[in-house]
């Protein structure tokens, strides 16, 4: 099968080449993303493999409808940068990669929160400079403190079990509970209890129409002083503005972002000679309670191998006509 893989970089490449090793699609790289002006390389292909950032609304779709692709296979869990209506309206399959290591966004999430508080990131440049000086470098004991998850699905599970372990208390929110949890000594309560009793709030749930900007104004209104928030699942959870605002009026103290509403624009490219347009996120750069990586969480070698890994089977299963394990669906079909 002819399959145009967008948004690639070297790693990608290594991972899916070793595993299509036996499948033997042809796989076609590219760097740039898939969108409406590039959906014209794709003539000729069966299918086209994506990640987070690409943007397939309708108009995409149709253009891969009329140059003969037939699925959409993603290279993420997340999905809500596919327009699923449009898919199934042109008759194009979609599937995902629905869990490749929740322990790595999850560990990833533990790393911001630690960063964030022990300041190992400022200490480590001190120290370069013979800089031993403890000063501005406190933090506080973990142990002890309330974390709040928003979503315990796979990574949400996982990051709350890494949590307890460090002697938090753990409050959370979701539309099913988990019954692990609950015996794990997890107390579900409502989202704005979660954001009321927290020292920390955790991030989990997919980005849909009911959570985009769940972290607003009014939201950050009902948290404690000085709360650590940390976001490592989709950017428009949080409204940008308002956390900048709550930023400097000291009521967010800490704020750890693996993702960002416009990063699409920004992530995974090096920039570094560049010009950046985009001043909100500047302007959360120069916050020194602010810590920022570039949608990395996912980024383990365990990761990456399961994702090509369920990638290639996704397109194999496709070819043979096989029941589509991890296909999505609009909620209408
Ligand atoms: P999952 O589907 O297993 O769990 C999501 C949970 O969120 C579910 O339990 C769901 O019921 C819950 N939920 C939905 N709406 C909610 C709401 N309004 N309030 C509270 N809970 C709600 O998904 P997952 O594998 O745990 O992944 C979670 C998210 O993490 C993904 O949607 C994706 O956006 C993000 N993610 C980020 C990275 C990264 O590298 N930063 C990697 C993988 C996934």
């Amino acid at each position: 099968m002819k399959v145009a893989v967008f948004n690639t970089k070297s790693y990608d490449r290594e991972y899916l080449d070793r595993h299509n090793e036996q499948a033997g699609h042809q796989l076609v790289y590219f760097e740039a993303p898939l969108n409406n002006n590039t959906v014209n390389l794709t003539l000729g292909c069966d299918g086209v493999c994506v990640f987070v950032n690409d943007i397939i609304d309708r108009e995409t779709i149709k253009g891969l409808a009329e140059n003969g692709v037939k699925i959409i296979a993603l290279r993420c869990a997340g999905f809500n940068n596919v327009d699923l209506s449009a898919a199934s309206e042109y008759n194009i399959r979609v599937v995902r990669v629905p869990a490749y290591s929740p322990q790595a966004v999850a560990e990833h999430a533990a790393a911001l929160i630690l960063t964030l508080n022990r300041k190992t990131h400022k200490a480590y440049n001190r120290v370069r400079e013979n800089n031993f000086s403890l000063e501005r470098l406190v933090g506080f004991n973990l142990c002890g403190k309330t974390v709040g998850v928003i979503g315990t699905g796979k990574i949400g599970v996982a990051f709350c079990k890494i949590m307890l372990g460090f002697g938090c208390t753990l409050f959370a929110s979701d539309l099913y509970e988990s019954a692990e949890l609950k015996q794990l000594g997890v107390v579900y309560c409502s989202f704005s209890e979660v954001l009321n009793v927290s020292n920390i709030i955790s991030l989990h749930c997919p980005l849909t129409p009911e959570t985009y900007h769940l972290i607003d104004q009014k939201a950050i209104d009902q948290m404690k002083d000085g709360v650590m928030v940390i976001n490592t699942s989709r950017g428009a959870l949080i409204n940008t503005k308002d956390a900048i605002s709550a930023l400097k009026k000291k009521k967010l103290g800490y704020l750890g972002i693996d993702v960002y509403e416009e990063e699409e624009k920004l992530f995974f490219n090096d920039l570094s000679e560049s010009i950046i347009q985009d001043d909100e996120i500047s302007r959360l750069m120069t916050f020194p309670n602010v810590l920022i990586t570039a949608h990395q969480a996912f980024f383990t070698r365990e990761a990456l191998g399961k994702i090509a890994l369920t990638t290639i089977q996704n397109l194999t299963d496709f070819e043979e006509g096989l029941f589509l394990i991890n296909e999505i669906r609009p909620k209408s079909v």
